[in-house]
């Protein structure tokens, strides 16, 4: 019998931390996404995702009409 697919990805494990390219991976091995970074609407507190700007603009636009994008979100750029 050859090397197993765990054998494998051990293998691929090894040479990636000895390279200092590790990332961090479940139990079974898959690489695990770093979490996004979110961001709090100042006026509901609704989290929302930061890289996501269209649904900070949507939700700026459409739950808070009468507030600015700014005071909904200070600090952030779109
Ligand atoms: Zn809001």
């Amino acid at each position: 019998m050859g090397a197993s697919k765990k054998d494998l990805r051990r293998r691929e494990q090894k040479k990636a931390e000895e390279a200092g390219t590790r990332v961090a991976t479940t139990k079974g091995g898959v690489a695990v996404k770093a979490p996004k970074e979110q961001v709090q609407c100042n006026v509901c507190k609704a989290m929302l995702v930061k890289e996501q700007k269209v649904q900070l603009k949507d939700h700026a636009t459409n739950k808070h009409p009468k507030s600015e994008f700014s005071s909904c979100f200070p600090g952030v750029t779109v």
